[in-house]
């Protein structure tokens, strides 16, 4: 029964649902009890909190059941706990059985499972006719969702039933979860670099050609600055009159802000932070300079920065004394240079990154202040897929 099981799970969807409709008219026989009790025990367990209305739900739902066409074969959501602990009391193998048959048990069950849940949770039978067990803890596990990765970690919506998974998800996009960078791709047509893009960042930077590259030239001089939370990182907005030149180009800066932990990997070797430089020159054309930060000695600069934390999220908070940003880079200046993207949607390729070689102290508790507002907002490591490293002698 075990290699079944595996088998069943890993069977696409389609296969799923036809293996799942007889078992479904199981229910409709002798061992229905068993089954429901199974359910109903993990249900119990599981999920403490009620909804409020769960007989209002389950009719609303019934509702809904009827627009699925009579032939739509049933399906339990699959990888879930209550599916698992159904799976373990589901004891018969499979019997043919004709789907209108099926039908009228799938009603049934739904009727069943929800006098039996009471008032800790309702079943709402989907679109693709599978049933789903609603309730309002916050913990719940996911709908199945096949093929996305990303919607395999626990969400719900925020009255506390189970986000559908199987909807088109035009949501945020974030660090975990269904807004993951696994979907960014799929989330908006112009994100599709993100997904299709064979040039990206960040990379593990191994394998570089070291060579006598012309040194980044920073004029950086003091400027005011704001602070802004924009719901994936803090960023510093600074005064006009900051620029790099490199390989004959010069590109102001327009802002820079932090990753934890950082986005790019020395030879495989993460840091506990990194911050980004985003210059753009007189074309649109964007260098990013990252400088690596390490655990050590306190940074002055960023501690400016961290005092001028805004209390909302997306408002920006001007600070009355100017940063000079020369205070952030390292003293060796030597860096490692390839072509790669933004690191956040739209991941739009064409971006010079300069990776500052040499990394720069922050203190234990300034990384714990950061931490608090993003413990993890890097993107995962990009193929690098054979492009060119150059690094400084
Ligand atoms: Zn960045």
């Amino acid at each position: 029964m075990t290699a079944e099981k595996a088998k069943q799970e890993a069977a696409p969807p389609e296969a799923a649902k036809r293996r799942y409709t007889p078992k479904l008219l199981i229910v409709a026989g002798a061992s229905a009890g068993l089954l429901l009790v199974g359910v109903a025990g993990a249900a119990l367990w599981l999920w403490p909190k009620a909804p409020d209305a769960a007989e209002a739900k389950a009719a609303r739902l019934a509702a809904r059941r009827a627009a699925v066409p009579a032939s739509a074969p049933a399906a339990l959501p699959a990888p879930t706990p209550v599916a698992a602990a159904a799976s373990a009391a589901e004891a018969a193998e499979p019997q043919p059985s004709p789907a209108v048959v099926a039908e009228a048990s799938l009603e049934r069950l739904q009727r069943r499972l929800g006098e039996v849940l009471g008032p800790k949770g309702a079943i709402e039978a989907g679109r693709s006719g599978e049933l789903r067990l609603l309730t309002r803890s916050s913990s719940v596990a996911p709908v199945r969702d096949v093929g996305n990765k990303a919607a395999a970690e626990p969400t719900s919506t925020q009255d506390g039933r189970p986000t559908q998974a199987a909807t088109p998800r035009t949501g945020p996009w974030s660090y975990s979860g269904l807004g993951g960078p696994q979907a960014w791709g799929r989330l908006k047509p112009e994100f599709s670099q993100c997904a299709a893009g064979r040039r990206q960042s960040p990379i593990d930077i191994r394998d570089g050609i070291a060579l006598d590259l012309e040194p980044v030239q920073f004029d950086y001089q003091p400027s005011g600055f704001s602070v802004i939370d924009n719901g994936h990182t803090v960023q510093v907005n600074l005064a006009p009159g900051n620029s790099i030149e490199v390989n004959g180009k010069r590109y102001a800066l327009q802002q820079f802000h932090f990753h934890r932990p950082s986005e790019e990997r020395i030879n495989g070797r993460q840091f506990e932070m990194d911050a980004h430089l985003v210059h753009k020159d007189a074309e649109g054309r964007l260098a990013v300079v990252a400088v690596l930060l390490e655990r050590g000695a306190a940074q002055p600069l960023l501690q400016t920065v961290w005092n001028n934390l805004p209390l909302e999220k997306n408002e920006e908070f001007a600070a009355r004394a100017p940063i000079d940003l020369n205070q952030l880079l390292p003293t060796d200046r030597r860096y490692y240079t390839y072509m790669g993207s933004l690191t956040t949607p739209p991941c739009s390729e064409g971006v010079l990154w300069l990776v500052m070689q040499q990394p720069v102290p922050m203190s234990a508790q300034q990384i714990d202040i950061f931490s608090r507002l993003y413990p993890m907002n890097a993107r995962p490591i990009q193929q690098a897929a054979g492009r060119m490293i150059k690094q400084s002698n």
